[in-house]
Formats: C-alpha cells, structure tokens, sequence
C-alpha cells in the first residue's frame, strides 16, 4: 500500500489541531502507536490529542503521556470540544469507523482530512490517505516506518521508543508470532533509543494485581471446557463471576491465551457475558483462520490469529453458536 510521503508531508508543514483515534478497550499497540504518533507531532509543532472510547488497562499506566488520553465514557464533552477545533484525524489500529463507537459517528460528519494506519484486513473507513499492511506485526511498527520513510529521524527519542516497542511487544504475543527478520532488525533499531527493556518487559507482564491471578485460577479450574473433536478449548465467566470477583476492564486480558498452552489445541474461545451483551475472543495456532469465524458468526473480525466480536445474546446461546462455528470449520 502506498504511503502519499510527499502530500502528507505538504499537509502537515503547517501547525495543524490533530485528534489520534484508536478503538474501544485500547490495547497495548493501540496506545503505542497513538502516543508515538502524537510524541512526534507535537514536536513538529502541532496540537494534538489521543482519544479512545473506553479505558485501557492498569498495566499500560507507566506509558509516557497515557494519563492525558481522552476517554469518551468518561470525557465525552472534552472531546466534543476538542474535536470542534480539529482539522485533521488520524485513525490508528482499527478498520472499521464503529471500532470507535459513538466516536466514529460524531467525528465522520465533519469536513476534516483524515488518514487511516492500520494492520487489519479489509480496511472499510473512508479516509483521505490509507496505510494500510495486513501483513505488518502491528500499527507500531507502521508508525515506525512512516517516521522513517518520512524522514523523521530526528524526532525519534525514548518515549517514542518505548511506546513502539510496546506495541509490538504486546501485538506479536511477545514475539511468538508475526516475527520477521525485517521486524527484528526494527527492533533492535528501536532499542537504541535508551530503552530499557526489562523494564517495559515487566510493566507490561509482571505488574498483574493479585484478585487477576486469582481470577486465572477460577478460569482454569472451574471454567474450562476442552472440545478434543474440534482442537479446541474455551473459557467462558459469567455474570456472577463478574460480580464475584470484582472483574474490571483489562482484569481478563491474556486469559484466553492460557488455552494455546494445550499440545492438541489449535483454537481458543474467550466468552464473557457483560452486562448487555456477550463478547468472544478466539485465538488461533498457525494456519487456523478465526478471523473468518468472527465475521460469520460473531459480527466482529481482526486477524487471522487473533480476532474478537460480541452479540446481544445469553451466554449459552454465543457458546451454542461457538459449536456450530466449529463443527463447520472442523469440516473445511
Ligand atoms: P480481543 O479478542 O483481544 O478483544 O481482540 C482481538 C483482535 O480482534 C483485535 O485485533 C481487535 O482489533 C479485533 N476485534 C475484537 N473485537 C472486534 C470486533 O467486535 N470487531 C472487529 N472488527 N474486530 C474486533
Ligand atoms: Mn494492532
């Protein structure tokens, strides 16, 4: 996919009010590459502000700036206001407007220029210049490029640093997968920047409250389900495992890849019945395709390896569907 260096240059040699979106329940690559991006273009002199529609997990705390991201549910207005000002949006780790909910329909009526970077399939927003590499480990490590590729060299410092390398981290499931020599030499690019490892390595994994490992435990004991016909596992929690255990945002990240641990497991389910509607991640190993089983049955999508959806139906209904999924891809 091109990248209009030359336009977007042009467009950005004057200060510009910018606004960096990316999707609902932010993950690690989300905020990397919204806060790398806006590390280097303010200081190239322009005015910019991260916006998200839900909150970000506790262990993405210590990320440079993360504090003064906007959250639509809890600062609807100030991005109302931000947004009036606002001449160019920039969409980052998400294809589809609705990956940013009442955010998307908001911002999609103004007269603004946009530009969308992003690693997802089939990329469907609308925008004045689209970056997009399905084929790319992450959105950090697009945003990496551009900064190359354009020339931003000397922009480049710690925090852009470590929010890149953030990304990529939690995006390549620590580099178990999308891992490329051409990744691995960015990298070790990055890494040059004075970052300090170890410590981006146990902020992001080491830093877990005690109620989530217990709340590990639950899953494992109580809320497996193995389906040996299908290759495949699932942990489910339901409402009263919600009120039981207190369970936040971000308390349930990572459970899901437990399953993978299996020798003879080639997909994982996470299925979660919230208060209004059921939500479902699916991991993959190898050549398996969850991405396509999302979009089919659970009116969502991602990657090949990693996707997620949710549907307004009761737990056992989103699991009875699960089988169905199964039983039909199991015969492909
Ligand atoms: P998770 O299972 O961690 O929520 O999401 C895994 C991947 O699937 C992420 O890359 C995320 O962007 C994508 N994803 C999760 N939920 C949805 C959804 O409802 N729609 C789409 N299009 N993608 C989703
Ligand atoms: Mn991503």
């Amino acid at each position: 996919m091109t990248l209009e260096v030359n336009q977007i240059k042009e467009y950005l040699a004057q200060p510009r009010v910018i606004g960096l979106f990316s999707h609902r329940n932010p993950d690690g690559d989300a905020l990397g590459s919204t806060l790398a991006m806006q590390h280097l273009l303010v200081q190239m002199g322009h005015t910019v502000k991260v916006m998200v529609p839900s909150e970000y997990p506790q262990n993405f705390e210590w990320m440079p700036e993360v504090d003064k991201i906007l959250v639509w549910d809890l600062d609807s207005e100030d991005i109302k206001a931000y947004t009036n000002t606002m001449d160019f949006a920039i969409y980052l780790d998400f294809n589809s407007l609705d990956r940013i909910d009442k955010m998307g329909e908001y911002i999609s009526n103004k007269t603004i220029k946009t530009w969308t970077i992003d690693h997802h399939i089939d990329p469907i927003i609308i925008s004045d210049w689209i970056y997009s590499v399905p084929e790319a480990s992450s959105t950090s490590e697009l945003v990496w490029d551009i900064i190359i590729q354009f020339g931003w060299h000397k922009y480049l410092n710690t925090q852009i640093a470590n929010c890149l390398l953030t990304g990529i981290i939690t995006d390549t499931g620590n580099f178990a997968y999308s891992v490329t020599p051409d990744l691995l030499n960015k990298v070790a690019e990055i890494l040059k920047l004075n970052v300090n490892y170890e410590f981006v390595q146990n902020a992001i994994h080491n830093t877990m409250p005690e109620k989530q490992l217990r709340l590990l435990g639950h899953c494992l004991i109580n809320r497996m389900e193995i389906f040996p016909q299908f290759q495949a596992g699932l942990i489910y929690l339901d409402k009263e495992d919600y009120k039981n255990f207190e369970i936040k945002r971000g308390d349930t990240e990572g459970i899901v890849n437990y399953l993978l641990k299996l020798k003879n497991i080639k997909i994982a389910a996470f299925i979660t019945e919230q208060p209004t509607i059921t939500k479902i991640s699916l991991r993959s190993k190898g050549d398996v395709n969850v991405e396509v089983i999302c979009k089919e049955y659970f009116k969502g999508g991602g990657h090949k390896n990693a996707s997620g959806g949710a549907l307004y139906l009761p737990l056992h209904i989103v699991v009875k569907i699960l089988k169905e999924a199964l039983t039909k891809y199991n015969n492909i």
